[in-house]
């Protein structure tokens, strides 16, 4: 898929990963053709503005890369699970890596097909479990065994089948954040390989569990192709082991993990993926399945905020904003790195270079010493009213909002070519409040709804 010309695509380093389509031309940042000052004055600040082209481009280049192997693209919905969102890839083609019951419910109703979902988790309860059998999903990433037993008796209970894959921990280090480390052997994710052969038998011999495919997720945000390589060549292993005793193993799933550029991580090309795992699951009949989440969508978003203050403190120089922790946590959560840079005026340094203004902490409203976005970053002179790009926001950041200190929910903002969609509404004072029920009408245990005592 082509990108509308004259893109200087400010994220991308050459032949990278990822792409994406903002860009600071005249003077000002547009999201594909629509330029953001204008677009913050029209649904306000703060907001979060996702471009469409570069999410169906993530979408198609990542199939494109492992063309050979006809992957099943499953969308880690967790990522960003808004309804937009989850539809326009849906019509991509795209399947859709699960990790609720709300996860599922948002892709039915988006149009995901149901026979290509898988369910991840280590913690699915028998209502999730018994709404995903009924919806027909592909199979469910099981990780340890009490879960396998009681996936078996929802199945055997609704006299319907249920497709299985085993979450191996393939003992690798994926050298990630260790927030978002989940293949090594001693983390709650998955069972160990020996288990999880085990485990596979198990499924195989139930009358109503399906082994479908053997799974691995190693991690998040990882810039190196050795650790996919070496998990996925573990769980190949596994599954050719299995496939004589197991007629349904048909699916490889390598997880998602793939790290994207925030900063300067030197972070591989979909290429560079392709290269180290084609060889490995090409000839193995099995079909390789994808669960990646933030390279789809990291870098297709940005949130918009604006400046309501500056302040000394010391020697500290703050810049107050009008956006919180509750809305982009991953700077307080992950120690995350987002690019920030003025709207308009000169545009930003190129990838990987900090720009040379003056050092200053930018910070939210929020009252926690932990609500800031950036701290001694190199930023233009900004004055109250000035509108702030917050970049990479994409992924894991409008999911995580909260309404902590009673702030309501930014807008979300679906950009496509020279058009925009809101896809969230801002929150109102009563949506947060809707839920409460000041009167408090007490009652007794055992007593119906509204019975006074
Ligand atoms: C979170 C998660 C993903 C997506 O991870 P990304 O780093 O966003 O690609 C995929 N699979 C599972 C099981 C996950 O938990």
């Amino acid at each position: 898929m082509g990108s509308p010309a004259g893109f200087a695509r400010i994220l991308r380093a050459p032949g990278k990963t990822t792409v994406d389509h903002f860009d600071h031309r005249d003077g000002r940042l547009h999201c594909e053709h629509v330029p953001l000052d204008a677009l913050a004055a029209e649904v306000g600040t703060p907001a979060f503005v996702y471009s469409a082209s570069t999410i169906r481009d993530h979408a198609s280049r990542l199939h494109e890369a492992f063309a050979s192997l006809d992957p099943l693209i499953c969308y880690a919905a967790k990522a960003n699970s808004n309804l937009a969102v989850l539809e326009l890839l849906a019509k991509e083609g795209c399947g859709f890596d699960i990790v609720s019951g709300g996860e599922l419910a948002r892709v039915l109703l988006a149009g995901g097909d149901p026979a290509k979902v898988v369910f991840s988790g280590v913690g699915k309860t028998e209502e999730e479990m018994d709404a995903a059998i009924r919806a027909g999903v592909l199979m469910f990433n099981v990780e340890s065994e009490e879960e396998l037993d009681v996936l078996g008796a929802v199945a055997t209970r609704l006299e319907l089948d249920a497709g299985v894959a085993i979450r191996v921990n393939p003992d690798v280090d994926p050298k990630t954040h260790r927030y978002i480390t989940t293949g090594k052997k001693e983390n709650k994710f998955g069972v160990d390989l020996e288990r999880g052969e085990a485990l596979a038998r198990r499924a195989v011999a139930h009358p109503r569990l399906v082994l479908r495919g053997i799974q691995c997720h190693i991690g998040s945000q990882i810039t190196d192709v050795k650790p996919f390589a070496e998990a996925v060549e573990r769980t190949r292993d596994l599954a050719l082991r299995l496939k004589p005793d197991a007629p349904d193993l048909a699916y490889l799933d390598m997880g998602g993990g793939y790290g994207i550029f925030y900063k300067d991580e030197n972070a591989p090309s979909l290429k560079d993926y392709a290269d180290v795992i084609e060889p490995v699951v090409k000839d193995c009949g099995l079909q390789l399945v994808m669960e990646p989440g933030r390279l789809i969508v990291g870098n297709a978003g940005v949130m918009l905020t604006r400046v309501l203050y500056n302040k000394t403190s010391g020697k500290r120089r703050f810049v107050i904003v009008d956006a919180g922790m509750n809305d982009l946590i991953r700077p307080s959560l992950y120690e995350g790195y987002h690019r920030i840079w003025p709207v308009t005026g000169e545009p930003p340094p190129p990838l990987g270079e900090e720009g040379d203004g003056d050092l200053v902490d930018v910070v939210g409203p929020v009252c926690e010493s932990g609500d800031f976005f950036a701290v001694d970053r190199p930023l233009p002179v900004v004055t109250r009213g000035d509108l702030i790009a917050v970049m990479s926001v994409g992924a894991y950041a409008a999911v995580m909002g909260s309404n902590y200190n009673d702030r309501p929910r930014p807008p979300e903002v679906l950009v496509d070519g020279d058009r925009f969609a809101v896809v969230r509404e801002r929150e109102t004072h009563a949506d947060m409040m809707r839920k409460e029920r000041p009167d408090a009408t007490y009652r007794s245990l055992g007593t119906s709804e509204g019975a006074s005592t």
